[in-house]
């Protein structure tokens, strides 16, 4: 699929110099937390500080009609990312709010069911809590054995009262990816009118993505994870043939024009989800980090950070005291731990302070999966493909200075 013609082999030791001579993150930290937000490279910062500079010296309305055809250009990008068309791409403050106009939209009635996974995203869930006041039931899919969703209990939970599936491809806490087109199969097969609504919030950047192939009619993902672009930015893509159930549960003056005193006409595309005042450096940022990721090629990205996950997975299992707590059939770059006795805070802290970067996932994010597995809070530790193996082993190393301190 290489669209910029750039070679589909693996990933060689000085293709990630270049990728990290590009970033000057690590040059201070060893960062594990790009699941949290990466450390965007040096195209990004440049689109987004070079906009910025344009509005200070130009005024924030002539930098923008000069960025016009570069902002285009990143509906096109985030297209191409997904398989979609740029009408079906809107552009938003983060990957929540993208979520949030189209399930909010979907015309819920009394009765109407919500089917969801046990590791579905904390934001999510409290949404989907809401809108359960309105009289949907929300009904929770067990996980099989190995943590992910059970495909036969799915199957057997779809029929026509089930509104929408709504299922986190990857969740905040855990390598776990989800069978996000064997999921879509038994949902065009069982529920073909339901809105199937993918959370791609940590795979947009970290593995291929087709909307098509997946079968879902939306997807959300941010900019400031995986894709390596800064915060405050995300997107929503819907298709198109199922753009106009839903009702846009807020509108301004980008979303619709005003016809006439009492009248006003939706916009035919995907950006009748969009607000009229944003951040334009940092969809331009977004932009280039589409573009920089598909430059190098998802395939490529996707198989490093599956190396460098597994590597980092097999180390801590040497640790004594240490549970690495990742589930699923497939996984992807996020790593899991505790500890019988250091506490994830500890953990976290010894390491900040050697300068490694890892974050802390807790109940709040995942509690369905959480208390189900009795667990509180874990140490998270994402690689990327930057990640190289002298930062796995600084820490690893760490955590074993620490229990043995
Ligand atoms: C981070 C995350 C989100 C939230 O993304 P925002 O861009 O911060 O809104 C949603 N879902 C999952 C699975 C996440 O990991």
């Amino acid at each position: 699929m290489p669209e910029h013609g750039v070679d589909s082999g693996p990933m060689a030791d000085d293709d990630v110099e270049r990728l990290r001579a590009d970033t000057p993150g690590v040059q201070h930290v060893r960062h594990f937390n790009h699941a949290g937000a990466s450390l965007p490279p040096q195209p990004v910062m440049d689109a987004t500080i070079g906009h910025l500079q344009r509005e200070a010296e130009i005024g924030g309305y002539e930098a923008f009609d000069a960025a016009e055809e570069r902002l285009e250009d990143v509906y096109a990008q985030i297209a191409g990312l997904v398989g979609a068309s740029p009408a079906e791409v809107a552009l938003m403050e983060n990957g929540t709010r993208g979520w949030d106009m189209v399930v909010y939209g979907i015309p819920f009635r009394k009765g109407d069911r919500v089917v969801t996974t046990m590791s579905e995203y904390g934001s999510n869930v409290i949404a989907m809590l809401q809108i359960a006041k309105r009289g949907v039931d929300l009904i929770v899919v067990p996980d099989d054995e190995r943590g992910q969703i059970d495909l036969e209990r799915l199957d057997a939970q779809l029929d026509s009262r089930v509104r929408a599936v709504l299922v986190s491809h990857m969740p905040t806490n855990g390598g776990l990816i989800q069978p996000a087109e064997e999921i879509g199969r038994i949902v065009r097969d069982r529920a073909p009118d339901a809105w199937y609504v993918l959370d791609a919030i940590q795979t947009v950047g970290q593995i291929s993505l087709d909307m098509a192939a997946i079968g879902c009619d939306a997807l959300a993902g941010n900019s400031r994870k995986y894709l390596r672009g800064p915060r405050g930015a995300g997107f929503v893509v819907v298709r198109q043939d199922r753009l106009d159930e839903l009702e846009p549960p807020m509108i301004d003056n980008q979303a619709a024009t005003w016809t006439g005193p009492r009248s006003y006409q939706l916009r035919p595309d995907a950006r009748r989800f969009e607000s009229w005042e944003a951040n334009h450096a940092a969809r331009l940022g977004m932009g280039v980090a589409v573009a920089y990721a598909r430059e190098i090629g998802i395939e490529r990205i996707a198989a490093r950070i599956v190396r460098q996950a597994e590597r980092l997975r097999s180390e801590l299992s040497g640790l004594a005291g240490v549970t690495v707590r990742d589930q699923g059939r497939q996984q992807g770059g996020i790593v899991t731990l505790t500890h019988e006795r250091l506490t994830p805070l500890e953990i976290k802290e010894f390491l900040g302070n050697r300068g490694i970067n890892v974050s802390i996932t807790t109940v709040q994010s995942t509690r369905f999966d959480m208390e189900a597995r009795g667990l509180d809070a874990m140490v998270r530790a994402s690689v990327h493909a930057i990640t190289t193996d002298a930062e796995i082993e600084a820490l690893v190393g760490g955590i074993h200075d620490l229990m043995v301190s």
